[in-house]
């Protein structure tokens, strides 16, 4: 089969789905390659890169769809890019399904199968296929950068001749796996970190990774995780008394880092206008939650705001794309190994069995069917 990946179209988006990298695994396993010109260039990698790698560059987008079996893409596909899907051909990228109804029926309609990286099951067996956690990881460490960079001192203790110098300290908020990057990114750094999640079993990593987990004097411990391991909403008494840690937080911290969501609802509010007054001038707050609302009072989503004490508040919703190149490097190894198991033979022909428990969560669009929401994964 051919898999091609058309250049992005979405603005500010630097990531590509094919690596010159990925494109040699995906021609093991009996795939052609092909790539619109250019569509590497602002992650890192030319159309030189590509044709080294055996991949075909094609001049035109049109020509890219005419000619590809399989698209690859990272963002969710414009309507111009939907229009060109056609039947039998299929689409994997980033795709939301439950916010995009009518691309969704628009790809059905087309007679189109569309792969969502975003609904692979998170279950073992499908880790090497999570683009999300491969997102979320590189937010994390870039949020500890850029707020580095809007930081005007070192993370790291020092004693130097000209005195000492105090680490700085850091809060994590929300533990997943942006959280844990961030919290890694940070202790790495020399920082002194501290994190809070709702959920009690992430107490253990935090520590293990060297930072300080803030329990709460509450009846219930921490516990606000729901089946399956996400979080669930706080009950009012609960959301009290963290929000009373987090403002005798407040004055101490010199860096926020908030990652807290729960998911289908936005992001709850914890970090509120008066935590953010009582932080000290040059203090950075990072919300990675920005795109769903932020978890911060003051965020503005793809914005930095400086407060009236001066607090420097990040909302930016693009850390992948600020670093593209390890971003397509990892996403495009997801893909890689979504097409692995999708070509169990190795013969260049794509099975699509829908018996495959990941296979069949992630597809949200089969002969002309849309199969979107999918069932219950039956294997953990
Ligand atoms: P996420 O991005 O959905 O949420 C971020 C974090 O915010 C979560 O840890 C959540 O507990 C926390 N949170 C929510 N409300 C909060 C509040 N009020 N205060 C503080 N923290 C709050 O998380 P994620 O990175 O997608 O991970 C969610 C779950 O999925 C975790 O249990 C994780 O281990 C699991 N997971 C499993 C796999 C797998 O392949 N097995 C892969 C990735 C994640």
């Amino acid at each position: 089969m051919k898999i091609g990946a058309p250049k992005e179209t979405s603005r500010g988006e630097a990531r590509v789905a094919l690596t010159p990298e990925s494109a040699q695994q995906l021609q093991k396993l009996g795939h052609e390659c092909l790539i619109e010109a250019g569509a590497g260039s602002l992650a890192g990698f030319d159309d030189q890169a590509y044709r080294d790698a055996n991949v075909t560059v094609v001049e035109s987008t049109q020509a890219l769809f005419d000619d590809a079996d399989v698209v690859i893409k990272v963002r969710e596909p414009s309507s111009e890019e939907a229009e060109r899907l056609r039947e039998g051909q299929t689409l994997i990228s980033f795709f939301w399904p439950a916010q995009n109804e009518a691309m969704l029926e628009k790809c059905r309609a087309k007679g189109a199968t569309v792969i969502a990286m975003d609904m692979v099951p998170r279950i073992s067996r499908a880790q090497k296929m999570d683009a999300l956690s491969s997102m979320a990881n590189i937010a994390g460490y870039r949020a500890v950068i850029e707020a580095g960079n809007n930081f005007g001192r070192f993370f790291t203790g020092q004693v130097t001749a000209a005195g000492k110098v105090p680490p700085a300290k850091v809060l994590v908020i929300g533990a997943g796996v942006a959280g844990l990057a961030a919290i890694g990114t940070a202790t790495s750094l020399g920082a002194v970190v501290r994190a809070f999640d709702v959920r009690p079993e992430v107490s253990e990593q935090i520590e293990s990774m060297g930072a300080e987990f803030l329990f709460l004097d509450f009846d219930n411990a921490q516990d606000g995780s729901e089946s399956g391991g996400y979080a669930a909403p706080s009950s009012p008494e609960f959301r009290e008394k963290q929000l009373e840690c987090f403002r005798a937080q407040a004055p101490d911290v010199d860096i926020v880092i908030t990652t807290a969501l729960i998911p289908g609802k936005p992001a709850p509010k914890l970090w509120l206008e008066d935590m953010v007054a009582a932080m000290k001038p040059g203090s950075v707050i990072v919300d990675l939650a920005a795109e769903k609302g932020g978890n911060c009072d003051l965020t503005r989503p793809d914005e930095r705001v400086v407060s009236d004490n001066g607090v420097v508040v990040i909302g930016y919703t693009d850390f992948p794309s600020r670093m593209a190149t390890q971003s397509s490097l990892l996403y495009a190894t997801n893909i890689r190994h979504m097409l692995t198991d999708l070509t169990p033979e190795k013969d260049g022909v794509i099975d699509h069995n829908m018996d495959d428990d990941v296979i069949r969560g992630a597809t949200v669009t089969h002969a002309g069917d849309i199969t979107f929401p999918p069932p219950p994964p039956k294997v953990k």
